[in-house]
């Protein structure tokens, strides 16, 4: 088993304990104390000592008694309160800034869209800014910004390789900092999107997680044993280019036919379509073609769904996870063809698996964002919230 992340080093013992119980708080509450005690191995001594700083600052609430505990005591479960604290999530695309606030609990309260005209970094940092600037009017509870992107992050700190943008070797955190005076997370845009599921969505309670996306990309996520499997280099479960029908279209990146890239994402499905019908189509008017009875947009569809399914049933064999999550920007044609998806599905998979355990998770860009918010929810709890 993988052993849990070591603290801050200088974070004392006590607000370690205190931060543990806060996040178990956050993932599972409302949860009785009694739970609370068993999940992390506290006395209810401990549990009490450890919680009365954060039921004080009001960060932790006392739901109403409605569980009576094996004494006959009523038992009132505790929580977070959701509006302790909101957080700003803002996803970068090539040309899109895309943000949303969210509380402590990661539900959205607010959107925002802007342009990115300029992607060089210091005027993305300043329209970061100003986002920050113009969120805080209505927001004043902002304690921190999440930022994730398509590419490579290292650290939490450096963008090593963002191709929509065109950077390399790019400092946001530090960049942002200089400008903006609330702590900045910043993390690739798939895990942080698999962390708002484990967290805060479909995957909420599970230890094990599968997370695939379908959109402008193909990706996949896997939390094993509560951890985000990152793999050398953050590199892990990379399956853009696998191939799922050899004799599929063409690779637009590399020399063969018929990867996970040339089959499921939003421009393949377009592609197909626009040589198919001999015209152009995009990819939300080939769906609607499809959906309206359109036999060339419904074979498309049927046919991506369906490779997707035969995907999702390797990574789950690999993976054996309790829940597994599809969504992405690009998934009203699993939507639409979801019989495809799941006749693929279980056709290819272990005949030991459970059927039930998928998710289909319709999303958009905003979700992404989502995504981004719950990085700066979890460097908050883990690192800047103040517990004792
Ligand atoms: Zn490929």
């Amino acid at each position: 088993m993988m052993s849990k992340p070591a603290p801050d080093r200088g974070t004392p013992p006590a607000d370690a304990s205190a931060r543990s119980v806060a996040l178990a708080v956050l993932r599972s509450g409302p949860v009785s104390r009694a739970e609370l005690s068993r999940q992390l191995g506290l006395s209810t001594a401990s549990l009490t000592r450890l919680t009365r700083p954060m039921l004080t600052s009001g960060l932790l609430i006392e739901r109403r008694a409605e569980l009576i505990s094996r004494t006959g005591r009523p038992s009132r479960p505790l929580d977070v309160d959701a509006g302790h604290a909101n957080f700003l999530g803002i996803k970068l695309t090539g040309s899109v800034a895309y943000a949303v606030v969210c509380d402590l609990k990661g539900v959205e309260l607010a959107r925002d869209e802007r342009p990115i005209a300029d992607p060089s970094p210091a005027a993305v940092v300043a329209l970061v800014n100003s986002i920050t600037e113009s969120q805080r009017i209505d927001w004043p509870r902002l304690a921190g910004i999440g930022i994730s992107l398509g590419g490579t992050v290292e650290g939490r700190r450096m963008v090593r390789r963002a191709p929509f943008l065109g950077w390399r070797d790019v400092a946001l955190t530090d960049a942002l900092s200089t400008e903006v005076d609330l702590p900045v997370s910043l993390d690739n845009d798939l895990r942080a999107l698999a962390q708002a599921e484990h967290w805060f969505g479909a995957g909420r309670g599970c230890r094990s997680l599968l997370v695939i996306t379908v959109g402008v990309g193909v990706g996949a996520a896997a939390v094993v044993h509560d951890q985000l499997l990152e793999g050398r280099g953050g590199l892990a479960t990379l399956v853009g280019h696998w191939i799922l029908d050899p004799d599929g279209p063409p690779c637009r990146d590399v020399d063969h036919r018929g990867c996970a890239s040339a089959i499921l994402t939003s421009g393949a499905i377009a592609e197909q379509a626009t040589s198919g019908l001999h015209r152009p189509v995009s990819f939300e008017q080939c769906v609607g073609l499809a959906v309206a009875g359109d036999p060339v947009a419904g074979r498309v569809i049927s046919y991506a769904a369906d490779r997707l399914g035969f995907l999702t049933a390797r990574l789950a064999d690999v993976f054996a996870p309790e829940r597994i999550v599809i969504t992405g920007d690009g998934l009203d044609y699993v939507v639409a063809a979801e019989d495809d998806f799941r006749q693929a599905l279980q056709e290819n998979r272990s005949t030991e698996a459970d059927p039930d355990d998928v998710r289909i998770a319709p999303g958009d860009f905003f979700n992404w964002a989502r995504g981004a918010a719950s990085i700066a929810i979890r460097d908050y709890v883990l690192t800047d919230l103040p517990v004792t």
